[in-house]
């Protein structure tokens, strides 16, 4: 299973990642020789309301999680509103497992840029932001290149390539909070605030960015416009599957020989993508994965053969959310590795609302029993019972995605939680572990 088969390297379907192996793509003069804004100079000769509905016919849908169809977000803007509008990049790429919006922005930041300039000319933005996390030095330090590159080639600022149409775009840098990643809680870190998620309603669409109209999307969403506006909504449409159109970058991690970004059209096996990374590491079978980053539930090696799409992964019981495909084997315990994520939680956790912030630190100290083999039958209802009560009451998506690998692994490893209970398997913390929880 190390040589992927002629079949399934045939499942590639390099779009935005297509320029990722050329040398200097991130500097403009080599992006314009690889097309580089003639999907811009193709859009600014289009009328703002018929680029959202290219874009609405593409059926693209966000890259960032949630999957929400894109045209339709950009529709919600209204018009003629006499009131700023702005287009605000979520490139606060944070979750476990998630590597797909960093490795973009550093190969090819330009696209990012032309796809924002795009959306902004078709929402009737004239500033547009990119939130990157603070972590990310060496993108930040390649996208604000790019920017100035931009400006200098008039794509930014004044009349674009004489269109009179204006943008100024500004990167922004976060100070690493992985809730900032949660849309309104990014929008209160750029406006200055601590970030912390907003009520909503009002949503974004009317009461964004300084209370004006506007919209957030994700890195691969935005960085998707300008491969739409050249190829056209049937093109895009002709790879994926009905209602999960496009190619998507899928980050595969842990137990494969060979870990990485492979983008192919949405509706791949997790066999095939399997394959597609060199196979299993040698002596590992797969045991269970994450379909989306840790803040989906766990799926097992019997659902191998789940479609890689937005439809598939729900009717298999997770979420496609960021792909980020993280592959763990026979050798691996996942309630470990479900303490480990919750640690992360727990951490990120922003404290605004009560059953993330005390549940996620109630049910780290369970598992820090349990792992230390002082763990009981009664702890396992606990963990259901603090779950339930965080699952749907928590302020944001945060507090539920937590709650994803512990009601999973609970319901497909229960005999591995009893195994520590009962004294089968070692302790995989020590008591100190446990008197310092
Ligand atoms: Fe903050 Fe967690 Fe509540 Fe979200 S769910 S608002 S991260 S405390």
């Amino acid at each position: 299973m190390s040589t992927p088969s002629k079949a399934v390297l045939e499942k590639l379907t390099p779009v935005l990642t297509k320029r990722w192996l050329s040398p200097d793509a991130w500097r403009l003069d080599v992006y314009e020789r690889l097309d580089g804004y003639a999907a811009l100079r193709k859009a600014l000769a289009v009328h703002p309301d018929d680029l959202i509905a290219l874009i609405k016919d593409s059926g693209l849908r966000g890259r960032g999680g949630a999957g929400f169809p894109t045209g339709l977000k950009w529709g919600f803007i209204p018009q003629n509103d006499g009131k700023p509008h702005y287009l605000v990049v979520n490139a606060d790429e944070g979750e476990p497992g998630t590597c797909k919006d960093l490795p973009l922005m550093t190969h090819d930041p330009h696209s990012l840029v032309e796809g924002v300039i795009i959306g902004s000319y078709a929402i009737r933005a004239n500033r547009a932001y990119i939130y990157i996390r603070g972590e990310a030095v060496h993108a930040a330090r390649r996208l604000r290149h790019a920017v100035q590159e931009a400006y200098k080639a008039g794509y930014l600022g004044k009349n674009i390539l004489g269109s009179g149409y204006d943008l100024d775009l500004v990167v922004h840098s976060g100070a690493g909070a992985y809730i900032c990643g949660e849309e309104t809680a990014l929008l209160d870190s750029l406006e200055g605030f601590r970030g912390q998620p907003r009520l909503r309603p009002p949503f974004p669409a009317t009461h964004g960015l300084y209370a004006s109209p506007t919209v957030v999307n994700n890195v691969g969403t935005i960085a998707s416009v300008p491969y739409i506006v050249l190829g056209g909504a049937a093109w895009w449409k002709s790879m994926g599957t009905e209602k999960s159109s496009g190619p998507m970058i899928y980050s595969l991690s842990g137990r494969v020989k060979n870990p990485g970004q492979y983008e192919c059209s949405m509706g791949i096996t997790l066999r095939e993508l399997i394959e597609l990374a060199g196979g299993m590491q040698d002596g590992h079978q797969l045991r269970f994965w994450t379909p989306g980053g840790s803040s989906t539930p766990l799926l097992t090696g019997d659902h191998i053969d789940t479609a890689m799409d937005f439809e598939s992964v729900a009717a298999a019981g997770s979420i496609l959310g960021t792909t980020a495909t993280q592959i763990f084997s026979d050798q691996d315990c996942p309630v470990y590795a479900t303490y480990r994520w919750l640690e992360f939680y727990h951490h990120e956790s922003c404290g605004k609302c009560t059953p993330c912030r005390e549940g996620n630190y109630w049910m780290v100290r369970v598992y820090r029993r349990i792992l230390s083999g002082e763990g009981t039958l009664e702890d396992l209802d606990t963990l259901l019972d603090t779950a339930s009560n965080i699952l749907g009451r928590s302020f944001c998506g945060l507090g539920d995605g937590a709650t994803s690998p512990v009601t999973s692994s609970l319901q497909y490893f229960k005999q591995d939680y009893l195994d520590y209970i009962e004294g089968r398997k070692a302790p995989k913390l020590s008591a100190a572990a446990l008197a310092g929880a």
